[in-house]
């Protein structure tokens, strides 16, 4: 079965593209989102968290004390590194799991991070959402009206640029309004496919 990345930037259309490939029936794997859930419901996992970070990592109730540990892991490059370096080996064995039970071609693995991560590495094809930088913080900020241009502005410059991510992909699905986004999607679904 081809194992197919998709990624992008923040606001790209990672989501809507993966939404689109699920309404054509294509097994879809939401990385993040999945990580979210794993911290919070795989004892494995919520050990080694509360090993690595201490034990205020959790709330009382059990969900992940996000204020907490937003502190102390944006607040170091190395404690990112070590949250990351705890929670993609559980994902990764999540994903391979998720595969196993899958019937279909192929499936899709959506991640912000996939490049950065590496783990695109173990896919077979990369597929990059791009869209201009205005576009991408106008459609953040109508999704998200918590967030003010500048807090946008500050993540997509710290992430890599559409061009790095380019420079990986195996396919570019624009998403600029120049081509609808569902035409591009309904090619390469039927790429994929066959
Ligand atoms: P994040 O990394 O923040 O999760 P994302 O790459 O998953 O972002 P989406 O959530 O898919 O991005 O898109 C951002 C917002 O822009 C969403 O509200 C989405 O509905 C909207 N959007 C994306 N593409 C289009 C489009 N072509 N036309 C209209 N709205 C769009």
């Amino acid at each position: 079965m081809i194992q197919v990345g998709i990624t992008g930037g923040i606001g790209s259309g990672k989501s809507i593209v993966c939404e689109i490939f699920r309404s054509l029936g294509v097994p879809s794997y939401d990385a993040d989102s999945r990580a979210k859930f794993l911290m919070e419901n795989d004892e494995v996992l919520i050990s080694f968290i509360k090993n690595a970070f201490g034990l205020k990592s959790y709330l009382d109730t059990g969900k992940i004390n996000r204020a907490f540990l937003a502190k102390s892991v944006f607040g170091s490059a190395e404690n990112a590194k070590k949250i990351n370096s705890i929670v993609h080996p559980v994902v990764a064995v999540d994903f391979s799991t998720w595969v196993l039970e899958q019937n279909f071609p192929y499936v899709i693995k959506e991640a912000a991070l996939l490049i950065e991560s590496g783990s695109y590495q173990q896919l077979d094809k990369l597929v990059v959402v791009t869209a201009p930088v205005d576009l991408r913080i106008k459609r953040v900020k109508s999704r998200d009206p918590f967030r003010d241009e500048a807090e946008i502005a500050a993540i997509i410059d710290k992430q890599l640029s559409d061009q790095q991510r380019e420079g990986k992909a195996d396919f570019i699905l624009k998403n600029d309004e120049s081509e609808l986004l569902i035409t591009q999607v309904i090619k390469l679904d039927e790429y994929f496919r066959a």
